[in-house]
């Protein structure tokens, strides 16, 4: 599939807050995160979450691995890879089932398991930028996707 980058700044986590809510607007399913600890996905999540209309706290499910959320039949999967060590437990959670349902999936250190990712429809790597609350957050997806959801920025 031929795929399509943007690429946004952000100065304050309530913008990386937004992003996170344009992104869910413009696609579904699994959506995956990279960036090192304290980048900000988390918070890029929990405006994915916001998006699709959950209005609980996020967490990190870093000790979990996986928290679901539900919001008018919506399912909101919220799974960190971080600690993923052998695929076998990627099974044991349901993630292969996760990525088939028509779900939305959020995975934050979705480079630890990339072998297992078989459809990710937005890739997005957050970065630091020059100054402590900035991040360069740049989204990957199809013509379609990226088109998407830079209307949703007007
Ligand atoms: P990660 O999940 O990538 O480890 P978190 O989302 O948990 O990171 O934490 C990001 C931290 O960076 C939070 O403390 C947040 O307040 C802070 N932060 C500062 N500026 C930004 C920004 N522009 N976008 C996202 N987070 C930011
Ligand atoms: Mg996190």
């Amino acid at each position: 599939m031929r795929t399509k980058k943007i690429a946004i700044c952000t100065k304050t986590p309530e913008e990386t807050v937004k992003a996170g809510i344009r992104l869910a607007r413009a696609c579904s399913g699994v959506i995956c995160l990279e960036g090192e600890l304290g980048a900000g996905k988390t918070v890029f999540a929990s405006g994915v979450a916001r998006g699709i209309g959950v209005d609980e706290y996020i967490t990190s499910p870093t000790f979990n691995i996986i928290n679901v959320y539900e919001k008018d039949g919506r399912v909101f999967n919220h799974m960190d890879a971080y600690r993923i060590t052998d695929p076998a437990m990627l099974e044991d959670i349901g993630f292969y089932e996760m990525a088939a349902d028509g779900y939305v999936t959020v995975i934050e250190w979705a480079d630890m398991i990339s072998g297992e990712i078989q459809n990710c429809s937005a890739y997005v790597k957050i970065i630091y930028g020059a100054t402590p609350d900035k991040r360069i957050i740049t989204i990957e997806g199809s013509g379609e996707l990226i088109n998407s959801y830079a209307g949703g920025m007007k």
